[in-house]
């Protein structure tokens, strides 16, 4: 029977490529940065590439390696091109959320992608009179899913077309520079009409956004510097906060600004989401995951013969633990590399053991030790139960479980899909309650300080809303995918001036 990750996560929704580089056949670029940022969407992956008169989407279920092969990438011909990486949401996993949007008007159209997640989303739809009977909006105080709030998007910009194209061709951005201001919540988006790449980043910054050059002086947009790195572009900078950046034959026009920018990028970018040969603000993601394991170690040491990860994500965070705390560094558990989001349950009984798919235990590095176990995160708490039962059976004398970053106590509005605050393990019990229900001898969360100084950014400078329940833009929870219903004391929305 094929089913389901049953223990899927609460998922990070998306990442986006795009590359202006003349003289290149650009998709095969757009397929490498893509398959470099396949740790941010597995659901879906898509290309749309211009020649400059024709734009074609190429899109569909599955991983970039799965969707796109030779044959499928050699008729994606031009020189300008955007790509998407999509992660699924709970109940919209279906070919009409893929991405990019293509959208006409008139004789052109443009093509959009879309990392992050609108908080006015029923308010920009019924400005469009588009409520109801919207694709995927069935009532004014529906659901709307997280896709459509992208295709709501270029909706948007598609009625921001003047009635007649302008001579000029830029369309595409004087329609952006009208609907941009009035978007609020998440959006890092990369768009491109038939001789324009846009690269756009909403006025907090939520989710990463990056500018490079290739050698030959093409552009390149990424959600990550590390999918630069596999097209060899190198790092120019970061697209700033509600900065709009517009590539096309003249070059390169940076520094339009729709808003003003109070940066907050997502703090979970740097406990768990990037890859760790990315730089945020600047700084190496997994020197900060080491600098956040050797603080974790300074706030709860112990007592311990080996320090171990949950790998790979615990990886750097206990190399920095073992290395502050001088207890030896080993490995207690290893991971399948070919594990992906899907796979056959051999039995129903064995889905309760679904973590041993992924993750084995190594009996003779683990038999009679007192453990120090490492994670990034604990969400559910689904995988790390399984986990510590299995060190318990394979012979571990003490487990004392040490997380790097604070309890995860509050759903994400911006673009992580988190699910409802009923399934996060955090929301509604105290460490003691949660040491207990993982069967560990000791449980520790790196402190919500600690983090923000190990990641070596300015700690005003991340949104924090997950581990702090302070949301930089006020969220609708009434309108929200997941309402909460249960929303307790201590959750605040403060707008940021
Ligand atoms: P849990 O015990 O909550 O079931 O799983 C904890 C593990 O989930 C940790 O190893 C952490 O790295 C991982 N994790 C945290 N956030 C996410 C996410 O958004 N997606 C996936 N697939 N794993 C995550
Ligand atoms: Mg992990």
């Amino acid at each position: 029977m094929i089913s389901a990750d049953p223990d899927r996560k609460p998922g990070h929704a998306c990442g986006v490529f795009g590359v202006y580089a003349p003289g290149q056949h650009v998709a095969n670029l757009t397929y490498l940065g893509l398959y470099a940022l396949q740790h941010r969407g597995q659901e879906s992956a898509g290309i749309a590439v211009s020649d400059g008169s024709t734009i074609t989407v190429s899109k569909d279920m599955g991983l970039v390696a799965q969707v796109f092969d030779e044959r499928r990438l050699a008729p994606l011909q031009g020189h300008l091109s955007i790509g998407h990486v999509r992660y699924s949401t709970t109940g919209s996993s279906s070919w009409r959320n893929a991405q990019p949007i293509y959208r006409s008007v008139g004789d052109a159209g443009f093509a959009l992608a879309h990392n992050g997640n609108l908080t006015n989303t029923v308010e920009l739809a019924q400005q469009l009179g588009m409520l109801p009977g919207m694709p995927g909006i069935t009532d004014q105080r529906d659901e709307i899913d997280s896709t459509t709030d992208s295709a709501l998007v270029a909706e948007i910009i598609a009625a921001e077309y003047e009635s007649e194209l302008r001579s000029d061709g830029r369309d595409l951005v004087h329609a952006l520079e009208r609907v941009l201001p009035r978007l609020a919540g998440g959006f890092s988006f990369v768009l491109m009409d038939e001789a324009h790449l846009v690269g756009v980043r909403d006025p907090h910054g939520f989710w990463p956004l990056v500018l490079g050059r290739l050698p030959d002086g093409g552009w390149v947009l990424a959600s990550e510097s590390a999918a630069l790195d596999i097209v060899e572009a190198h790092f120019v900078r970061e697209v700033e906060p509600g900065e709009m950046i517009v590539i096309d034959a003249t070059g390169l026009h940076g520094g339009i600004r729709f808003a003003e920018a109070d940066p907050k990028l997502c703090l979970f970018e740097f406990v768990y989401f990037a890859r760790p040969d990315t730089n945020l603000y600047g700084h190496s993601v997994h020197a900060a995951r080491q600098r956040m394991g050797e603080a974790l170690a300074r706030q709860a040491p112990v007592h311990a013969d080996m320090v171990m990860p949950v790998p790979e994500s615990g990886i750097p965070a206990a190399q920095g633990y073992a290395r502050a705390s001088g207890v030896p560094y080993g490995d207690g558990l290893v991971k399948n590399r070919y594990v992906g989001r899907t796979f056959i349950q051999p039995s129903q009984k064995q889905r309760g053991q679904g973590v041993r798919v992924k993750l084995n235990p190594l009996v003779e590095n683990i038999r009679g030790k007192r453990l120090v176990v490492v994670d990034d995160s604990i969400v559910r708490g689904t995988t790390t139960r399984q986990v510590v039962q299995m060190l318990r059976e394979a012979g571990a004398v003490e487990v004392h479980f040490r997380v790097s970053s604070p309890p995860y106590k509050w759903p994400c509005s911006y673009g992580m899909d988190t699910g409802s605050r009923s399934e996060l393990l955090a929301a509604d019990m105290s460490v003691g309650e949660i040491r207990d229900f993982l069967g560990v001898d000791s449980l520790a969360y790196l402190e919500l300080d600690r983090l923000t100084v190990a990641t070596g950014a300015s700690p005003d400078s991340f949104c924090t809303a997950c581990l702090s329940g302070i949301y930089p833009v006020p969220v609708p929870f009434a309108d929200s995918k997941h309402a909460l219903e249960d929303l307790p004391a201590g959750a605040s929305s403060t707008t940021s001036a």
